[in-house]
């Protein structure tokens, strides 16, 4: 007699679902150096054990306008206190 244990986790299915939020690449930044609200390029810039860490670059000049952690849904302890 197994027990139904394994099903009763069906949270799992949410990582199939990440790239759908990718909203975020959509936003404009302010580029210091264009002076306005310029289309950003999105770029890998670490694998970490907890998520990703990209960088965002403005696509006319390449300054880098700022980094986002892109945090994996994983049963790992959150550091926040
Ligand atoms: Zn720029």
């Amino acid at each position: 007699m197994m027990a139904d244990i394994q099903n009763t986790y069906s949270g799992d299915n949410n990582m199939a679902q990440q790239d759908s939020y990718g909203d975020f690449d959509a936003t404009e930044l302010y580029c210091p150096k264009c002076k306005r609200a310029v289309p950003v390029r999105k770029k890998l810039l670490l694998v970490l054990s907890n998520g990703d860490k990209y960088d965002y670059s403005c696509v006319f000049c390449g300054t880098s306008l700022g980094d986002k952690m892109d945090l994996r849904k994983r049963p790992f302890t959150a550091l926040i206190r």
